[in-house]
């Protein structure tokens, strides 16, 4: 089977490969009521923040990847306006209130076991609130560029904080 699901997730018959008659693609699809499992990516939405000159990060206190670190970041919730989770997510794991500035970049990854995920970061300036270790998070800091945490988990992470460096030396951020 392709994609995640054997069953149907409305009428639990069996899924089945099929190439549709409108793509070149394989997809499970259901025979009973023809449901079409398209397995998009999930959006997950984080901050790039600074505070004198020095990133925050938060350290994973769950599976996957637990104890690495990572922008502060979490999935999209149904309804819920992107640049809204930005500062739910940012409250959540480092007690830190933001305002959004801008976006700041879009990534794609493929190696969360549970998703491929799309990235969405947000550049935001701290307004209220001191830096406090949340409930999702066993650690939260701020970091220098040059001193960051070598164990950073997920490609999209890793390839956002290149672009940070990158911005930052050309004077950009
Ligand atoms: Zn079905």
């Amino acid at each position: 089977m392709i994609g995640k699901f054997e069953y149907c997730p409305l009428c639990a018959a069996r899924l089945e490969d099929r190439r549709l008659d409108t793509e070149d693609k394989m997809r499970p699809v259901c025979p009973r009521c023809g449901f079409i499992h398209y397995d998009n990516p999930t959006p997950a939405a984080g901050v790039v923040l600074f505070s004198e000159g020095q990133l925050l990060l938060v350290q994973r206190k769950h599976e996957p990847r637990v104890g690495m670190w990572t922008l502060p970041a979490g999935f999209v919730e149904a309804g819920e306006e992107v640049p809204a989770c930005v500062i739910r997510e940012t409250k959540e794991e480092t007690n830190i209130d933001t305002e959004i500035i801008r976006l700041f970049g879009v990534y794609s990854a493929f190696d969360d076991p549970r998703a491929s995920v799309i990235l969405i970061l947000y550049l935001a300036r701290q307004i209220a609130g001191e830096l406090e270790c949340g409930d999702d998070a066993s650690d939260a800091g701020f970091f220098d560029l040059d001193n960051l945490p070598k164990d950073i988990a997920f490609r999209a992470h890793r390839a956002a904080l290149a672009d940070i460096k990158k911005q930052v030396v050309r004077g950009l951020l």
